[in-house]
């Protein structure tokens, strides 16, 4: 299995230049890749509406006879009309209600759904203005019920393709062996691999698509437990360079801050102090909202460890962070003399192998892990925003002092002191959440906000009222001040006239950067200076490319080179920019509460009031009210719970990503298989994992290639 699984998705019947780039842009690289792309969503067209039923926006499961179908070409715009009229069949079969379809531009579906013949629709009710009634628009089509999978696409690949590629493939796999040893598998009720890969793309039944989720969630949280457990085992078993306190010192810099620190950050600094005083490497993760005050609790821990004569590294995601991370530093540790180095991809060439190892606290970026870096004796590693960073690169920073030694003899770096290690991150997951994952991390909160911060004042905006917002953003925008919008998607997926039925159904009333950008520069902000900002612009530009990289929009903004930033949710975790004091948040019911307060968190960084205006094309009580809640509550931790409550586990945004793995079908929040998985983890271990060869190398395969961002 592994084997093939190996192989490029190149070497596939169907795959071409032109189809393997698009499939890499989904993130399938390998037939492994392919096999691992589950599908966002099923139809169950097992499962029956009624027409006669149905509301306007409700998405139904109809079988209907096709009685007539014609196209109309409109006037305007070249458009082509496909009308269905089409009668909806009991379960006999008989006729019980006719109803039209209307599609666009699909002209060649006349040929297809001929008259006469039957099919089952999956699409949304909407109301036809022209003839007052209601009609099901651009619905999927099946010939047969069953259970159909929908993926996550990108412009040019369909679902179809992407079945019909994973078909051959599972024929194949078939009956191969499995790297979870049976016993496991019986005692935890777990089905075999290869069923449970056949069954999440091509499920028979709703049951057993269940079991394949189960086993394949248990694959994931069984090898990133593993893999943690491992590591923190080893961790523990090795020497770290026990750190005075220095208290006096301590105290002095505190004093010398231009403000009190909070409780919190008093209580999170003690316990990383105490844990740098031990001999055993600390491995502690402090969480706390943005703007919670991570920083300076981190800058005191560098204190101690650079005035103890060990070095300081500390990485953060990107060179804005880094740089801000590194002003801040100078600016409040300028009268301890100490050497502090900046060092990013762009200024690696210029810093001397000799500053390097002198320098007492060396901030940077990924740059920090190239492995021709000669370190001194590394006391203390901090890495910003660790949810950026993959488990991989975290490991490979703390291996830093060992890495002139051979990594594969273990004696050898048995003897060696490793660094302590503490990571940073805004997601706020709620600690019994967090202990239940990160049990290898001790983690400190940050609870607890400083105080003088002006609150952000938060209003879910009734869509008539939206002029008005954009009038109150112009008279923020004529006194200085500077607005972040964020939308959902980047494009709508392709233009008008090349929607497919699964666009049109998915996508096509969300709010996209490129189209608000066309819109707002010419209709609405046609004075002031708008850029964009998402995910498929470059993160470096370029050389010879005109085109701008993330971080040069980011850095263009700070610098008021533009009044408006249209962004998707790739904005920058961290980043301050004190001149904004707008956020307007456009269809926000697609975003998670924890994720839109990380949103807003990115004005009132400054003096300035400032504001976050959520729109949603949703006026369902429910979602307004969930919406609402962002009016009256600031604090990120209890809007996590609030996901976790209203929304269920998979949906509590954030968590997912959090750094550790991308899981797909687990969720940290599904405590009862968490547990049940780190009772196997135990056995395992206790049994000697040696005694199960697969399971080893499907470990070994894990941290070797677990994704680096
Ligand atoms: P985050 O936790 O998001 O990384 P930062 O460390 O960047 O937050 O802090 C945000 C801002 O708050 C910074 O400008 C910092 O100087 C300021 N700050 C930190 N602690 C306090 C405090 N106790 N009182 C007032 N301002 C503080
Ligand atoms: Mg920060």
């Amino acid at each position: 299995m592994q084997q093939l699984f190996n192989k490029k998705i190149e070497y596939l019947a169907g795959v071409g230049p032109k189809n393997s780039t698009k499939l890499k842009k989904l993130g399938i690289f390998t037939i492994a890749d392919l096999l691992y792309y589950f599908p966002k969503s099923y139809i169950d067209f097992n499962t029956r509406s009624q027409f006669s039923r149905a509301r306007i926006g409700d998405i139904i499961v109809i079988k209907g006879k096709i009685l007539n179908i014609k196209n109309t070409r409109t006037s305007r715009r070249y458009f082509t009309i496909t009308e269905a009229k089409v009668g909806e069949l009991d379960s006999l079969d008989k006729i019980k209600e006719e109803f039209s379809i209307n599609w666009f531009n699909q002209p060649y579906l006349k040929d297809v759904l001929v008259e006469e013949s039957i099919w089952y629709f999956y699409g949304k009710v909407k109301y036809d203005f022209k003839n007052k009634k209601k009609i099901l628009l651009s619905p999927l089509y099946e010939k047969k019920s069953g259970i159909l999978p929908i993926y996550s696409l990108t412009a040019g690949i369909t679902s179809k393709y992407l079945r019909k590629l994973i078909t051959p493939i599972l024929k194949k796999i078939a009956d191969s062996p499995d790297f979870l040893p049976e016993k496991i598998k019986s005692e935890e009720k777990l089905v075999n691999l290869d069923f449970a890969l056949t069954q999440i793309h091509f499920p028979t039944s709703m049951e057993k698509l269940c079991q394949a989720k189960k086993r394949l969630a248990f694959d994931e949280l069984l090898l990133i437990i593993l893999y943690l457990t491992l590591t923190r085992q080893s961790l523990a078993s090795k020497q770290a360079p026990s750190i005075s306190i220095s208290k006096q010192l301590l105290l002095n810099f505190v004093r010398s801050l231009p403000y009190q620190l909070t409780n919190a950050q008093r209580r999170a600094s003690w316990e990383i102090i105490n844990d740098l005083n031990k001999n055993v490497p600390m491995n502690r993760m402090l969480e706390g909202d943005v703007g919670s005050g991570k920083t300076v609790v981190a800058l005191m821990a560098a204190l101690n460890v650079a005035k103890s004569g060990y070095q300081v590294l500390w990485m953060a995601p990107t060179e804005i962070l880094a740089n801000q991370h590194y002003k801040t530093t100078l600016n409040l540790l300028k009268k301890y003399n100490f050497h502090i180095v900046l060092l990013t991809s762009n200024n690696r060439k210029q810093i001397t192998k000799n500053e390097l190892s002198s320098a007492n606290i060396i901030i940077g970026t990924h740059a920090l892990l190239n492995t021709n870096n000669q370190f001194a004796d590394v006391g203390l590693v901090i890495i910003d925003e660790q949810h950026r960073f993959g488990v991989k690169q975290r490991q490979q920073l703390i291996q830093m002092n060992n890495s002139n030694e051979s990594q594969e003899d273990n004696s050898a770096s048995l003897a060696l002191p490793v660094p302590h290690f503490l990571s940073m991150t805004a997601t706020p997951i709620p600690r019994t959440l967090a202990l239940s994952i990160y049990s290898d991390l001790d983690i400190s909160i940050l609870d607890e906000k400083p105080c003088q911060r002006k609150e952000i004042i938060t209003r879910l905006v009734d869509p008539i009222n939206r002029s008005k917002a954009y009038d109150f953003i112009s008279k923020q925008i004529d006194r200085g001040r500077q607005v972040f919008i964020i939308c959902p998607l980047i494009e709508q997926k392709t233009d008008n006239r090349k929607l497919t039925t699964e666009n049109q159904l998915f996508d096509l009333d969300r709010k996209s950067v490129k189209a608000e950008f066309d819109r707002l520069s010419k209709e609405v902000f046609p004075n002031y200076k708008i850029a964009m900002l998402h995910g498929k612009m470059p993160t470096k530009r370029k050389i010879g490319s005109d085109e701008k990289s993330k971080q040069q929009i980011m850095e263009e903004f700070k610098d008021k080179k533009y009044d408006i930033l249209i962004s998707t949710s790739v904005i920058e975790v961290g980043i301050d920019i004190p001149n904004a004091s707008i956020i307007l948040i456009e269809d926000a019911e697609h975003f998670g509460l924890a994720q839109l307060h990380q949103f807003r968190g990115r004005v009132g960084r400054g003096e300035y009031q400032s504001y976050c205006f959520l729109f949603t094309q949703n006026l369902s009580p429910k979602t307004q009210n969930r919406l609402k809640k962002l009016e009256s509550c600031t604090d990120g931790f209890k809007l996590a719970e609030e996901d976790l409550a209203l929304r269920g586990p998979g949906e509590l945004v954030g968590t997912e990503q959090s750094g550790l793995v991308d899981l797909k079908l687990a969720k940290l929040t599904d405590i009862i298989m968490i547990n049940s998985v780190k009772k196997v983890v135990a056995k395992i271990l206790q049994n000697d994992i040696k005694k199960y060869p697969e399971l080893l190398k499907k470990i070994k395969k894990f941290s070797e290639v677990k994704h680096l961002e």
